[in-house]
């Protein structure tokens, strides 16, 4: 067997470094042939003498010595900058692209991959947020795999396998409910960053940490199901489920119901979309029933939790809507985590900024990444407004 060569996007993330588990427990397997970062020199130099890559890239330009100089002992290219991401995962000997990094910024590096035949395991569901219709239409194109990481949709993925001739009457994704279900609205004016911090099944990077405590993530993984299992809205259901053993379900047009089970643990996921279409042997801690005797489904509550309605209305107006949404929520998300707004103004943000910025019903690269700019700046000078209020409120 030839071994999966790899480029790892994002690899000194919480991803990124799971899928390095993975990795280090295959070595028969799994060749890593670039490593990326965002400012983390540190970890990434640890990652490169550990794992040998040809090439590492640390996009902040300013640590590029740095990394340069500490990696000057071994046969490594050291490349800095954004650009150099879309550069690298072009190389001729890499064959899978793991998509980790956070956010929007994930987008023009995974649309590069798929242009270049690559096949892709996406973590960074902002990708398919963003510019849903355009990726799957390069993924057609160009023939590749579009392997999902994110737990659901590797749930839904694996309940797919094997019904090629079926039709889907519709998915349900699970969620935890995050640190503040059953909570209502005037409990959510004064929680912290710290409170919501605190995921009760799941360590995970801090923005989509946040995004789990306000239902967004939900929401940005209905807008990534639809298009990784081409559905309608009405086709896509949510559903709490607070143990997050029940990963996902499919329902069939028979009404039969798949599902996936097992631990909260990221690697599961990762491992498969690695090895598919194997299912590869492995140490992780096993589920058992007895140690869950309740598993407990309930309707999530989008009064309180307004992001996953205006999710629902971004995928509905669809064009650049969800893009929009997106630059929002992380321009809020990031204002958050700075304490600068609370977390009930985070959703008013985002609503505003869906109403003032210009929709369009169809979009190309250029045009999400303008989107994404302009949506941006709103939400920005809709936070620097809120910012006042906030600090005059605490
Ligand atoms: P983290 O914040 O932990 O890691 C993000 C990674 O991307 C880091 O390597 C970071 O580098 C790098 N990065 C961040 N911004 C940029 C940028 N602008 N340019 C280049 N590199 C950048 O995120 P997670 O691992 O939690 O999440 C990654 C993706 O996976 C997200 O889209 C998330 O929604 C999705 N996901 C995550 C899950 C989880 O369990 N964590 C579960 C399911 C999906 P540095 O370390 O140097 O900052």
């Amino acid at each position: 067997m030839s071994k999966k060569r790899i480029a790892l996007l994002g690899a000194t993330g919480s991803i990124g470094t799971q899928a390095l588990e993975v990795v280090q427990a295959y070595p028969e397997r799994f060749d890593i042939q670039v490593l990326t970062a965002a400012t983390n020199a540190e970890l990434l130099v640890q990652q490169a003498r550990t794992f040998r890559p040809r090439v590492v890239v640390i996009a902040d330009e300013s640590k590029y010595l740095g990394v340069k100089n500490a990696l000057r002992d071994i046969p490594v290219t050291v490349l800095a900058g954004e650009a150099a991401l879309e550069e690298v995962v072009r190389d001729g000997a890499i064959d899978l692209v793991i998509s980790a990094l956070v956010g929007s910024a994930g987008l023009r590096p995974t649309v590069a991959a798929i242009r270049a035949g690559k096949d892709i395991a996406l973590a960074n569901k902002e990708t398919l947020v963003v510019a849903g219709q355009l990726v799957m239409e390069l993924v057609q194109k160009h023939g590749v795999n579009l392997l999902p990481v994110d737990s659901e949709h590797s749930a839904i993925f694996q309940c797919m396998v094997g019904e090629a001739g079926a039709t889907v009457d519709k998915i349900y994704l699970t969620a935890s409910g995050g640190p503040f279900r059953g909570k209502n609205r005037e409990y959510l004016t004064s929680v912290s960053c710290e409170q919501a911090l605190r995921h009760p099944n799941w360590v995970m990077g801090a923005k989509i940490t946040i995004d789990s405590a306000t239902l967004m993530n939900k929401g940005l993984e209905v807008i990534e199901a639809k298009w990784l299992f081409g559905l309608q809205a009405r086709q896509i259901d949510v559903v709490v489920h607070p143990q997050s053993i029940v990963h996902s379900l499919v329902q069939f047009a028979d009404g039969s119901i798949k599902a996936q089970l097992g631990l909260p643990d990221m690697k599961l996921p990762i491992q498969y979309a690695l090895t598919y279409p194997d299912r590869v042997e492995n140490n992780f801690k096993r589920f058992n029933f007895v140690d869950f005797p309740e598993l407990t489904f309930e309707r999530p509550d989008t009064v309180a939790f307004r992001n996953l309605a205006l999710a629902y209305q971004a995928m509905e107006a669809g064009g650049n809507m969800p893009c929009i949404l997106n630059a929002a929520n992380e321009v809020v998300v990031a204002a958050f985590l700075k304490g600068n707004v609370g977390f009930l103004q985070m959703s008013d943000i985002i609503e505003e900024t869906m109403q003032r910025a210009v929709h369009m019903a169809a979009a190309t690269l250029d045009d999400y990444m303008e989107t994404d700019r302009k949506s941006r700046e709103i939400a920005v000078e809709l936070v620097t407004k809120a910012k006042n209020l906030y600090h005059i409120a605490k």
